[in-house]
């Protein structure tokens, strides 16, 4: 089953999970296909990083399950530790290693989790920030870029460990307006690229230049899905014409 083109990349079943008395997901059901892009909207605190973070397991659930390429989520070691290795996640704010270059910071995973060796890691690290438009900034540290450049290395970084799907919560929502369109650009030139992509956000441009689908959350559960065209121009739920009623 694994790695065969009909089955879907990711897979989340009948999912639930609570913190505490908050049911923070409700039974989501959710199938992503190879090189599909999924953008998730919805009203802050709907589970919308909740949802991406259990993709990688960076939260776990309690019920239902969730399958990557056909297998399971493991639980714990070096299995959940290769699995993470496939999910790629991109965060609002960058997390980028402060005392480490911006080079070592795309090459770390590589190195340390892949086990590659060090020249071709750099080689591979500069490709990659060739490719997001920041190879002149390979050997400063996070602080001398802007956010933009930040956050392009952080995507550089994810992508330097072949992940199978990319998960974007909000990217460029810590950035100035200036350096959105930046960020967007990479992510709209990976798309193309047909990268499987999971993105949370509140750039209707982007869901509508490339996303296949848009899920609208809220309060823990999927109310609505369909192509941005639909989506957007004929919002079924009352909560998805609310919603679109505030940010458009
Ligand atoms: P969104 O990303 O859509 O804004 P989140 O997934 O961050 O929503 O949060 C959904 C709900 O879960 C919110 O009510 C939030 O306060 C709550 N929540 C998120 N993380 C935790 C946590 N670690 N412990 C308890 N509650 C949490
Ligand atoms: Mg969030």
């Amino acid at each position: 089953m694994t790695g065969s083109p009909g089955t879907p990349l990711v897979v989340l079943d009948h999912v639930d999970k609570w913190f505490g008395d908050l049911h923070v997901l409700q039974d989501i059901n959710l199938s992503i296909a190879r090189g599909e892009v999924v953008v998730v909207i919805g009203p802050s605190g709907s589970g919308k990083s909740t949802l991406c973070r259990t993709i990688n397991r960076l939260e776990t659930i309690d019920k239902g399950t969730i399958t990557l390429d056909g297998e399971p989520l493991p639980a714990e070691g070096k299995a959940l530790a290769s699995h993470r290795a496939e999910v790629g996640m991109v965060f609002q704010s960058f997390n980028l290693f402060a005392h480490k270059t911006i080079l070592e910071n795309v090459t770390l995973g590589p190195t340390k989790v892949r086990g590659m060796d060090k020249g071709e890691a750099d080689t591979k690290a500069r490709a990659l920030l060739e490719r997001v438009g920041v190879a002149n900034q390979a050997d400063k540290y996070p602080a001398q870029l802007s956010g933009g450049q930040q956050q392009r290395v952080a995507i550089a970084r994810a992508l330097a460990m072949e992940p199978k799907v990319m998960l974007f919560d909000e990217p460029t929502s810590a950035l100035d307006p200036e350096m959105i369109k930046e960020v967007l650009d990479v992510m709209v030139d990976l798309a193309e690229g047909g990268m499987t992509m999971v993105v949370v956000t509140h750039e209707m441009g982007f869901a509508r230049t490339a996303a296949n689908r848009v899920v609208f959350m809220a309060e823990g559960q999927i109310v609505e899905e369909n192509t941005p065209e639909a989506f957007f121009t004929d919002p079924q739920s009352s909560r998805a014409q609310d919603f679109l009623g505030k940010i458009l």
